[in-house]
Order: C-alpha cells, then sequence, then structure tokens
C-alpha cells in the first residue's frame, strides 16, 4: 500500500487494489464507494494521506470535497513533522469516509502556506464546505487530531 496518494485538479488518483489501476476518484464523490474502472472492483474509501503538489489541485480539493478536509503542513526539515507522520497515517485511515486528510509541503507550497498564515509546522487546518473552520499546530497523537477534527 502506498503511504500517499496523489491528486490532480479533478480528483485523488487512487490504486486499485485487486488490479493496480490508476482511479481518479472526484472530490464531490469522495464520500461513495467507487468502483474500478479497469476490473470493477470496489474501491477502498481514501485511507492514505493526499499530497497536493499543485495550488490549482488544493483549491479544486477544498471547494470540491464533500467530505471535511483536514490538512497537514509540513516541511521534509521539521523533526516534530517527521515524528507526526505516521499519526497523520494513521489519522488517515481512522478517517476513512468520514473526512479527506491531505498533506503540503510549505517548502513547495508557499503560496498555500501563506494563503493560511502557517507560522510553525506541523500545523492542521479543519475546511468543511469549502470554509477554513478551525487551526492548530503542534505534534500530536491521530486520535486527538481526529477529536479536534470532529469539534470543528
Ligand atoms: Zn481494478
Amino acid at each position: 500500500m502506498s503511504t500517499h496518494f496523489s491528486a490532480d485538479e479533478r480528483g485523488v488518483i487512487l490504486p486499485c487494489p485487486a488490479c493496480g489501476t490508476a482511479n481518479r476518484i472526484a472530490y464531490a464523490k469522495a464520500a461513495q464507494q467507487g468502483r474500478c474502472g479497469s476490473c470493477k472492483a470496489d474501491l477502498p474509501h481514501i485511507s492514505v494521506p493526499v499530497e497536493i503538489d499543485s495550488p490549482a489541485s488544493f483549491a479544486a480539493l477544498v471547494s470540491g470535497s464533500t467530505l471535511p478536509v483536514v490538512i497537514d503542513f509540513w516541511a521534509p526539515w521539521c523533526g516534530p513533522c517527521q515524528m507526526m507522520a505516521p499519526e497523520f497515517a494513521k489519522a488517515a485511515a481512522l478517517a476513512a469516509g468520514t473526512a479527506i486528510l491531505v498533506k503540503v509541503n510549505t517548502d513547495e507550497q508557499q503560496d498555500i502556506a501563506r494563503q493560511f498564515r502557517i507560522q510553525g509546522i506541523p500545523a492542521f487546518a479543519l475546511i468543511k464546505s469549502g470554509k477554513l473552520v478551525s487551526q492548530t499546530s503542534g505534534f500530536q497523537p491521530a486520535e486527538r487530531l481526529l477529536a479536534w477534527a470532529r469539534q470543528g
């Protein structure tokens, strides 16, 4: 299983666990059960973090997702971010089907980081129906992160 999924302006790219074909899950259909376009197997819900590598993909995801979006702002040189990575991955597995967990590298996506006024990392933002509802920062276990996301 890959450690993260990629995404583009039209959706999350999810490999079929049965045949390996890359399927695109439209953001607006993220809450639904998908089927592989090639072998018709049921696709799992998005259960690993989605890595965002362009502002356009990010904008499409936050405006289009029917599920709450939890964003992890991180950078490769940040020690607490490295500690946070497995917790964030665990949170993504626990929240499969109920939220999309997204990773934004603040070194590569400085415009997005500026948009959220990120000062220290790791930092987290919660978006529901395209609107920023809460932000927090610092290392936290998966369960605490999800409790924060549920309250937001
Ligand atoms: Zn398949």
